[in-house]
């Protein structure tokens, strides 16, 4: 019996990873959920799951959540803020850790999970963006277990040698990576009239339902451009090392390209349970919930080059990761500002990427090797991609 913290509970990869685990009850128990703002949905599911834990994020009343999780739980203790999700990250009882927390505010709960050797299941991509090297270190450190949960990275783990870890890139035969990436749902749109698309168009993804800031991303390919540089920090290697592929149909989530031209696709439906369900019960595999793939049904998959002219983003994260420092830092927090103004409806779909761009060119130069120092540029950068955004660009 593992015990599980699901960090985000609530979103779209916390509650599909509940439907997983309450599939298997006999292997899995929930020890800790954690929420920023649907207190009623957290409500709903600690009554399902009986956690021993749940922790409340965001501005609420305490003593008002208190009295309702009595009612629905009545062992389940609440905590709160940062301090909790981190408490709970770390909790000796814990052995399993899914990180699904959305942006730069997942940093602190994923790094304590890994800093105390969880099996740790990462989908906050963001948290590996902005500081990589850091968390890449601390699970070497404490000898945790760190396995990705978005549908890409997951698949190239699938693809790669199980001896990938002490042998690397080259001496396993590899040629490239090939990150597939649908393209979203602007993909065919005339250029001249993405500027004019709405936030309501952008989060209707064509395969994948997800959560609104990563719809987002994926329509101008910011997705794309964070898990370049996530893979580089998985799996040790640098960005020219991946080929970006646009495969619309969303039915392989990338492929592993190797010396004596075989290629390794890992194939499946655009659901995400079936990476969660990978990770949750790596290395045996267990059901999931998700249907195989009927291939007469999918019958085509196509592909094609993504533009940078279309995808601008994409091209500003290849940037960033190659000017090094802590340019993907600064991108990650402009990108998280710019993306909730567009979809307050203060700046425009193309804005993001003039907004992101501004802020990297503001902030050249910047570094840091500490969490603190990490955190501080994260800070700046906000700030002047909201001022970039005041000014009205
Ligand atoms: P979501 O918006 O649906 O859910 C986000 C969760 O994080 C919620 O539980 C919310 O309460 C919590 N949260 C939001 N702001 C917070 C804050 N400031 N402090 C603490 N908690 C906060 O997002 P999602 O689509 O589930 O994505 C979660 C993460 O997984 C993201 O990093 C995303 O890039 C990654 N991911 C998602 C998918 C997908 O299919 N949804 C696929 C691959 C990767
Ligand atoms: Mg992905």
């Amino acid at each position: 019996m593992q015990k599980v913290t699901v960090l985000g509970a609530t979103g779209s990869i916390g509650v599909n990873t509940l439907d997983v685990i309450k599939r298997h009850p006999d292997d899995f128990q929930v020890y800790a959920l954690t929420a920023h703002s649907n207190i009623s949905l957290l409500l709903q599911q600690a009554e399902e799951f009986k956690p021993a834990y749940v922790v409340v994020s965001g501005d609420h009343d305490s003593s008002e959540v208190e009295a309702k999780l009595a009612q629905v739980s009545s062992d389940t203790r609440l905590l709160s803020g940062l301090e909790g999700l981190v408490e709970v990250a770390k909790a000796s009882e814990v052995d399993v850790v899914m990180a699904a927390i959305v942006g730069a505010a997942g940093l602190l709960p994923t790094l304590a999970a890994a800093e105390s050797g969880k099996k740790v299941l990462l989908a906050n991509k963001e948290s590996l963006v902005v500081a990589g090297k850091l968390m890449m270190q601390a699970v070497r450190d404490s000898g945790a277990t760190l396995l990705p949960i978005d549908s890409e990275h997951n698949a190239i783990f699938q693809c790669l040698p199980e001896s990938y870890a002490e042998q690397g890139f080259s001496a396993s035969g590899i040629q490239k990576i090939l990150l597939t990436g649908s393209g979203g749902p602007f993909r065919t749109t005339p250029i001249e009239e993405l500027d004019s698309m709405t936030p309501e168009q952008a989060c209707a993804h064509p395969n994948w339902s997800m959560g609104r800031k990563i719809s987002v991303d994926s329509a101008t390919m910011m997705n794309k451009g964070l898990e370049v540089i996530e893979a580089c920090h998985l799996f040790d290697i640098d960005t020219d090392q991946i080929e970006v592929v646009l495969h619309p149909q969303s039915i392989i989530h990338s492929m592993v390209s190797y010396a004596d031209g075989s290629v390794l696709a890992q194939m499946g439906q655009p659901d995400m349970r079936t990476p969660i369900a990978h990770a949750l019960s790596w290395p045996q595999r267990i059901e999931s919930g998700v249907e195989p793939l009927d291939f007469l049904a999918v019958s085509q998959l196509s592909f094609s080059a993504p533009d940078f002219a279309r995808y601008p983003c994409l091209k500003l994260a290849f940037d960033a990761y190659r000017q090094g420092g802590a340019m993907p830092t600064v991108l990650n927090a402009a990108n998280e500002v710019a993306v909730a103004a567009f979809l307050d409806e203060e700046i425009s779909f193309m804005q993001i990427a003039v907004i992101n761009e501004r802020t990297m060119v503001a902030m050249e130069g910047a570094d840091a090797d500490s969490i603190n120092g990490l955190i501080e540029i994260d800070q700046k950068a906000r700030s002047l991609a909201l001022k970039a955004i005041h000014d009205k660009v």
